[in-house]
């Protein structure tokens, strides 16, 4: 088999969200499963919503991901220019090779004249094509409109007939080749369209395997008609279901985070977003939910992808990344916490410390992002209760009678720690006669500020004698 090929060609029209990066991520490790080579390519034809700002973004965020691409923008290569924009002549030949082949014609209607014609087919209850009514333009009407400085576009002559191709995901796809009408390739500015631009492209950057998301299976047609009028080889089309929300819908910010730069925000681990975008809607020879990316690769195949839209559920998808991190050596997850915790203004030089925090908290939590939450109560000198239960809670007289009771015993100890903790819990559970969560709860509130949080005894610990003190202090009367 000829080497294997392929590419992700995003549009920087908007941030890498997670159905794109799935697809990147899924050509990626085919790519490295087959020794081939990973592509990026940017389709920036969209000359009004393509940003450089968003092509160094979608750069950053693959990089992130640790998706390194062997043949695009920044690397270069042997198939460059790897920006569409950058290749407007190569498509400008094309599109001569289709004219003298009488494959494509100009089309002067105005957008006016062909939304009329939509709307009279549409009240006819008839599909919207193009009614080929420039294909045989008389001459002397042809020559006015180029007087007139009207520029056409280009539209490419579909001839009848069926078109079928086979695919490793989705099986046997079929389409009536009638179905779309006489598509526009290039644009009067001489910008071509998606499908246009992308067959030159494929061809000539030898893409072995496309590989995307199937809401693309229905340009895969009218770019095969391309193909062939051209007298290209098709590549390998793979289309990959799409990802949908829990609710069946579109995946959109309502199912959380859809660009990526959110979910790095938030502290999600780039492995774990690639392990399990990749097993989305696959199953795993092994049935795990989180493998190294070197087994993620040799395991991946096209037969486990399931043909139905995977859903992407938040819910696993925190659990996999706290299980990732509850796994972390502390040295690891303390480097990863810094920039969180620095952002939140809280100093990670004293590593002992955060350690002995981590040990505790570490079991809590889903994302990086929450960390500086959990770490605050160890690091403030004063209390100020914020939280609206516990404010409720450390004014009630039983609260206040375990503080007293609690400050008195602590004063027999010249330090603390959690067994020391203990027994003045226990002290203090026999003089008030209060106990369990009744007896605990006014203490976290008074520890932590909160009313839930980690082990409080060693909460305790890392706070020390003089800190446990002067924030009970705080809450008596
Ligand atoms: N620019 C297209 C997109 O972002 C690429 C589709 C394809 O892979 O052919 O959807």
């Amino acid at each position: 088999m000829a080497s294997v090929r392929v590419r992700f060609a995003p549009s920087p029209t908007g941030h890498l969200h997670i159905g794109n990066a799935r697809t990147a991520i899924i050509n990626w490790i085919f790519a490295k499963k087959t020794g081939g080579t990973f592509i990026l390519r940017i389709e920036d034809t969209d000359i009004e919503r393509s940003t450089e700002t968003l092509m160094e973004s979608i750069f950053e965020d693959l990089k992130w991901l640790g998706l390194d691409w062997q043949e695009g923008p920044e690397v270069g290569g042997e198939f460059g220019p790897y920006r569409q924009s950058e290749r407007l002549e190569i498509y400008r030949q094309h599109l001569d090779i289709l004219k003298s082949k009488e494959l494509a014609y100009p089309c002067f209607c105005t957008s006016d004249e062909l939304e009329e014609k939509s709307k009279e087919a549409k009240a006819r209850g008839k599909d919207l094509y193009y009614d080929r009514k420039c294909l045989n333009l008389p001459k002397q009407e042809k020559s006015d409109f180029e007087k007139a400085g009207r520029k056409p576009v280009w539209r490419f002559y579909v001839s009848p007939g069926g078109i079928e191709w086979q695919e490793p995901v989705k099986g046997t796809q079929a389409f009536d080749g009638g179905n779309f009408g006489d598509f526009v390739i290039m644009r009067s500015d001489g910008i071509p369209t998606y499908n246009f631009a992308a067959v030159v492209d494929d061809t000539l950057m030898q893409i072995s395997h496309v590989i995307r998301s199937d809401d693309h299976v229905s340009n895969t047609p009218k770019q095969i008609l391309l193909y062939r009028a051209l007298g290209f080889e098709l590549p390998q089309f793979v289309h990959i279901p799409m990802i949908l929300g829990p609710d069946l819908n579109r995946l959109s910010k309502q199912h959380g985070a859809t660009p990526v730069g959110d979910y790095k925000a938030k502290g999600y681990l780039p492995e774990v977003l690639i392990n399990f975008l990749s097993l989305l809607g696959c199953s795993s020879q092994s049935e795990q939910e989180f493998l190294p990316i070197e087994k993620l690769v040799s395991e991946f195949d096209f037969s486990r992808m399931s043909k139905s839209p995977a859903i992407f559920d938040t819910v696993k998808l925190n659990c996999v990344n706290g299980n990732y991190i509850l796994a972390l050596e502390l040295d690891e997850l303390i480097f990863l916490a810094a920039p969180f915790l620095e952002s939140a203004g809280i100093d990670p030089s004293d590593r002992g410390k955060l350690e002995n925090i981590f040990s505790i908290i570490k079991k809590n939590v889903e994302c990086l992002g929450q960390i500086p939450e959990l770490v605050k109560p160890f690091y403030r000198d004063s209390i100020r209760l914020t939280d609206g239960q516990a404010i409720a809670l450390y004014s009630k007289d039983v609260s206040q009678k375990i503080y007293w009771a609690f400050l008195r015993y602590l004063q027999s100890y010249d330090h603390l720690d959690a067994g020391k903790f203990i027994e003045i819990m226990k002290l203090v559970q026999k003089e008030t006669g209060i106990m369990g969560k009744d007896l605990w709860a006014p203490i976290r509130v008074a520890l932590t500020g909160q009313i839930h949080g980690p082990e409080l005894p060693k909460t305790a610990e890392i706070l020390g004698k003089e800190k446990c003190e002067g924030f009970v202090r705080e809450l008596v009367d």
